[in-house]
């Protein structure tokens, strides 16, 4: 089961009728307990009756609060069903914000509405059946739903052994770190967010750091935000993973910190300070303190805690501070940089032109090869985040502008990542494909139209290396590669897209689509690095 709290929600995250009677706002909550359910009649009836018991322990009718289900894919690729709660008043009422704090309880009273005082074979007036749900009878089963809630599975919800030690107050964080650390950042008073990363480096993968793009809303005039790496990170990471963390903390206005080791038993991953005091999120497993995909949880326990003290650690004070430019590495054999502000934005259809009119000024040896260099046989470009169409259309356009006469003999490989999206509702082109087969799919018919050879494929990214590499290849021989250290993931544009469309009407649309670019944060330019050219000719 899943619960999520979630103040800017999809508005297409539930059904229409109920966005009808909440045509403004709606809280929503989603909170992962690890309790898989995958049927549809166990998941209705656990939400009515987990409904019921947030209304009667807040006091209010039930009407105040809407409850519904939802299929969601699992990272591990298995499927389930979330269910979610939702105030129905316009506007939100706010009460459904304050079950996942208590959710363990809350589902312990939901198991008791499961017990029926007439012993009813799936569900009646007397257990289950009120306002609305009498009308989705057939589509509840106590008894099932009592399987689901069964001793066992809330037992593995109690609070562990090992989250006692962490103080009296330590309970499991059942937000999600992430909704975790939003909520307490909006509570006045706070002073100082401390991120402490950690894990093996080779798990960390800014790109993928859910909290990432959140750091730089949350740091504010009063709000310090620091991230606290350990000492073999410096030197240590991969120059393309080092890159997006030195981007990060310019654009985020981030401090970052060099911090002495903690004691590994104290598995410390943030800590919020305040006027009175401080919270802090302890996460068990080692990768679910990596920035990455993982971050907040791990894949092992996938326990986080949170403990609250009246005494600040205060640990940066001991720890050396770093700027962005001592942690940026410049990949091995680069010759050349080409830095990239607010110069290529505009329409899409252009950006392939400004592109290389740009690397043609900055790196002149390369500018050369490509105004002299003959036909170009084969392009290929490996990036781990190819996911939206968006992406896919700058990088058309890219190659585009490299083969003026057509992509006409031309091979185009490009080898992206497979990925999990969270986002079921993709509809704007910005988003994300539902697979990573429809990329592929979509990208070759989109290459062909423009007379390419095409072959994009998806590698799974462990076999993927961090830096998103672009090579061209002339047919006499010689070629050279470009690293980009955002991708193209660096410009930002947004229009409606139909993923329901066929692939090669997918294509069409994309190839014609017309759309403005612009970069993300244009103060902080992207680096394009060059290598020489290589090769006879
Ligand atoms: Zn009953």
């Amino acid at each position: 089961m899943v619960v999520n709290h979630d103040s800017t929600p999809s508005r297409k995250a539930l059904p229409a009728s109920t966005l009808a009677q909440n045509p403004r706002r709606y809280s929503r909550i989603k909170v992962e307990t690890g309790l898989p359910i995958k049927d549809e009649v166990e998941a209705y009836t656990v939400a009515v009756a987990l409904r019921s018991a947030l209304a009667e322990q807040l006091g209010i009718d039930a009407r105040e609060l809407g409850c519904a289900t939802q299929r969601v894919r699992n990272r591990d690729g298995t499927s389930g069903r979330s269910i979610f709660l939702y105030d129905t008043a316009s506007g939100g009422a706010g009460y459904v914000a304050t079950a996942s704090q208590q959710l363990v309880d809350l589902l312990r009273a939901a198991r008791r509405n499961l017990e029926c005082p007439r012993q009813c074979d799936s569900a009646c007036h007397g257990c289950l059946l009120s306002f609305d749900t009498q009308y989705r009878a057939d589509q509840m089963d106590r008894h099932r739903a009592a399987c689901v809630l069964s001793e066992s599975a809330l037992m593995r919800l109690d609070v562990p052994d090992q989250v006692k030690r962490f103080g009296a107050g330590a309970k499991l964080e059942l937000r999600g770190l992430r909704n975790a650390l939003r909520q307490e950042l909006s509570r006045p008073g706070v002073k100082r967010l401390r991120i402490y990363l950690d894990g093996r480096l080779d798990r960390w993968n800014i790109a993928d750091w859910s909290v990432a793009p959140d750091l730089f809303r949350w740091r504010t005039d009063d709000v310090e935000v620091e991230l606290l790496i350990p000492e073999e990170a410096r030197d240590g990471l991969d120059p393309a993973v080092a890159n997006l963390l030195a981007n990060l903390v310019e654009v985020s206005g981030a401090t970052l910190f060099v911090r002495g080791s903690l004691p590994s038993t104290e598995a410390l991953a943030v800590e919020i300070e305040g006027s009175a005091g401080s919270v802090r999120w302890v996460v068990i497993d080692e990768d679910g303190r990596a920035p990455g995909a993982d971050w907040g949880c791990g894949t092992e326990s996938g326990i986080c805690i949170k403990a609250v003290s009246s005494e600040p650690r205060s640990d940066s004070h001991g720890s050396l501070e770093l700027s962005a430019s001592d942690l940026r590495r410049t990949p091995e054999a680069s010759v050349g940089e080409v830095r990239i502000g607010s110069d290529l934005n505009g329409s899409a259809r252009g950006f392939g032109v400004r592109f290389w009119d740009l690397v043609k000024g900055q790196a002149p040896r390369l500018g050369r090869q490509l105004e002299v260099g003959g036909p170009i046989s084969e392009i290929r470009y490996i990036d781990r985040y190819v996911r939206h169409p968006f992406t896919v259309r700058l990088f058309i356009e890219l190659v585009t502008a490299l083969t003026p006469s057509g992509g006409k003999g031309t091979r185009l490989a490009v080898r992206s990542a497979s990925y999990d999206v969270d986002h079921a509702w993709a509809h704007r082109i910005h988003h994300p494909w539902p697979q990573a087969s429809d990329r592929d799919r979509v990208g070759d018919e989109l290459a062909r139209l423009r007379g390419f050879e095409p072959s994009f494929e998806t590698i799974a990214p462990r076999h993927l290396p961090h830096a998103r590499e672009l090579e061209i290849v002339w047919a006499s021989g010689r070629s050279v590669v470009l690293r980009l250290d955002h991708g193209l993931g660096y410009w930002e544009g947004s229009t409606a897209f139909d993923f329901s469309a066929s692939h090669a009407r997918q294509a069409r649309t994309l190839n014609r689509t017309r759309l403005d670019v612009k970069a993300r944060h244009p103060t902080h330019p992207t680096i394009v690095y060059v290598t020489a050219v290589r090769g006879a000719g």
